[in-house]
This record gives C-alpha cells, structure tokens and sequence, in this order.
C-alpha cells in the first residue's frame, strides 16, 4: 500500500486512516444465513495535516458516509484497518473512552432540518452538548453560547427561537455552532452544502474557511461532485465502490485529473472545461452494487479506457503529474495524461 500523500511531513497528522475497511453481512433465508458482503469500505488510507481540509468525493453510493461513520467508530467497528486521531488508535478503544474523545471529534451533517431537534430552543440545541459534557457552569455555558452564535454569523438573541424561525443556510450554522461547542478539532461534514441553495453555498464554504482559520479546524468533509470541493479542499480523495482510487492536491488534480473516473466527474463541473470538444467523457451507466463489484479495477466496465489489464486490481500508486506527485489507481494513468486535453479551473479558492 502506498503512503499517503501529507503536505505538512514535519507536523503528525490529526487522522491517520490506514486500510481501513467495513463489510456489512448479507443475510438471507429462513436461517438468516449470510449469503453476501457488502464491501461499503473496501481499505482505504489516507491521512490529514493540522488545520487540512481533505474532500472526500464520489457518487452516491461509493462508500463515503461510511467511511466517515467508520472513522468516528459510529454504527459498529470498522471491519479492518486502524484509524489514529491525534496519535490516538480509536479502533481500540472502549465506548466510554470513545465518547470522551468525540468532543474532539464532531460531525456536520447534510440535512440541517432533521438534524436539529424541532422542539428545543437554538440555544438549548448549541448547549446540548456542553449540557452532556458539564465540565462548565451554567453562566459558563450560556456565555459559550453566545460566542458561538457570533462565531457563525447569527445573533446572539436568536437563542430563544426555535430551528423552524430560521431559513436553510441559517440552520446550517446553527448547526455547525452545535459541533463547535466542545471545541473539536476535527469536523466531518457529510454533504453540508446539499441541502442548501446555490446562493447560500458559497457563504457557508466561506464560513467554514473563517472557522477553521479561528478555531484551528481539520477538515474532512464528504461531497458527491466536485463542484464545491475546489472552493473548500487543499487535497481531494476520490472514492469509488469502497476504494480511493486517487488522491491529490485540489488545484493538481482540477489541472490534470489522472483518474479517468476523476475525468469523468470533472467533466460534470461547469466552466472547467473552456469548449465542449475539450470536455472528457462524461459518467456512462450506474454505480455498480459494492455486494458484487466488477473484478478488477472496480471502475473498469464504466471507463472508455479499459483494457484486458484492468481485469487485474489496480494499486494506489505515487505518479509524478507536471512535477508534483499524487497517488492514482490506474493502470493506464500514466498514458491518458498526456493523451486527454487539460482541464483549466478559472476559479479561485477560498
Ligand atoms: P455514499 O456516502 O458514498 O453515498 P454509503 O457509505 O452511504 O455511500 O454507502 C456505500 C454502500 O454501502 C451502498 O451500497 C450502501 O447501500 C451500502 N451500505 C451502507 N450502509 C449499510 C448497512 N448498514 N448495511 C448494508 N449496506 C450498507
């Protein structure tokens, strides 16, 4: 397995991700009997510098959510694979030691209307959790926050009223004050601009740059496509069926994707490619089932650029892209760069 790429070698990483995989059985028949696997995470490895933000990208479906539940030790172990937060192996250890940690560790989620709870106040709902912590006073915790609700751009008065008072984006940061109240330093964020309209999206893109720049926040956070992930990421993981099938620096690979399924996502990203002849691609059919993926490299049966080698499984490899390296799992990559036009991004990132 190759070593991941960290752009910060002399500072330890905040998350360490090492072969990471989760299976969930099939059952079936009148016994129950386990008939199949679902290879949701099928070993992925990757790691995050201080104050990173990583995006975790693919389709629906390639096994991201999971492997954010994975890392958090949320919904069962891991099948496989070590996942080290701040040096720490999480993997090991016992459920009360895991939810003194999770202070540290706090998740952002898609939906800001299902995640916060209808009949609590927005103050109540940010308290919650310095409620369950009850390391601070009560005047303590009121203060906090008050602070967290300027921290994310809302007043502080609006803690009376009640999540439904408030449009989309502005839940969302009610939310995102939520996860801060314990003072994380890493924050997972599934999705966090899905729910919300475009013209609101770039305002929490450029509010959770401010918070991590304030609160020294690393980042992994999940997204479908592309398109917001060149706003918010240093570094870009592509996933597909269980596997990260390339990872490198967000201007790099919006330069020069290696992959061709990272082509293939580019290609959906409007204004990246200067004229529809440039364009590569597009994502042919569905997402085949992680229950029985295609053998191989599991992307083959979709990419334009398949041959008899891709029949066997490709390794994550360190590839030199226009001098810098990135790590891709393709047997062809080497060739499709200099064959495909390149991308040329106009936007600049946050
Ligand atoms: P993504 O977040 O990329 O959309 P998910 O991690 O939600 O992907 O799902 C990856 C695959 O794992 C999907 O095929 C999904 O159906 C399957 N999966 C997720 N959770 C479970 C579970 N608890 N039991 C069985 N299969 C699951």
């Amino acid at each position: 397995m190759a070593e991941p790429l960290t752009d910060q070698p002399n500072d330890p990483p905040v998350l360490e991700v090492r072969d990471l995989a989760r299976h969930y059985p099939i059952r079936g028949g009148l016994l129950r009997r386990q008939v199949g696997t679902v290879r949701a995470v099928d070993g992925i490895s990757f790691s995050i510098g201080r104050r990173e933000t990583v995006a975790l990208v693919g389709e629906s479906g390639s096994g991201k959510s999971t492997a954010a539940r994975s890392i958090l030790q949320l919904g069962g172990r891991p099948t496989s694979g070590s996942v080290r937060f701040e040096g720490t192996e999480l993997t090991e250890m016992s459920p009360r030691q895991l939810r003194a940690l999770r202070r540290r560790m706090q998740m952002i989620f898609q939906d800001p209307h299902s995640s916060l709870n209808p009949r609590l106040t927005v103050g109540a709902i940010v308290r919650e959790p310095l409620d369950i912590a009850g390391d601070k006073s009560r005047p303590e915790r009121r203060q906090r926050v008050a602070e967290l609700l300027e921290a994310v751009g809302l007043r502080k008065e609006m803690q009376s009223r009640f999540p439904h008072e408030f449009s989309g984006g502005q839940r969302q940061r009610i939310g995102i004050a939520r996860a801060l109240a314990t003072e994380p330093s890493l924050v997972i964020a599934d999705e966090p601009f899905a729910a919300l309209d475009v013209s609101i999206q770039a305002q929490v893109v450029n509010l959770l740059a401010e918070l991590r720049q304030e609160f020294n926040l690393t980042y992994l956070i999940i997204l479908h496509d592309l398109s917001m992930a060149e706003y918010i990421s240093d570094r870009i993981a592509v996933m597909y069926l269980g596997r990260i099938v390339e990872l490198a620096d967000t201007r790099e690979l919006f330069r020069e994707p290696a992959h061709p399924y990272t082509k293939a996502l580019l290609s959906a990203v409007p204004q990246v490619y200067e004229s529809h002849h440039d364009r590569p691609p597009a994502l042919r059919g569905e997402i085949p089932s992680p229950e029985s993926p295609p053998p191989g490299c599991h992307f083959h049966p979709r990419c334009p650029f398949a041959s008899d080698v891709c029949l066997n499984e490709p390794e994550l490899r360190s590839i030199s892209v226009g001098g810098r390296d990135r790590l891709v799992a393709c047997h062809h990559a080497k060739d499709l760069l200099t064959e495909l036009p390149v991308a040329v991004t106009t936007k600049p990132r946050v």
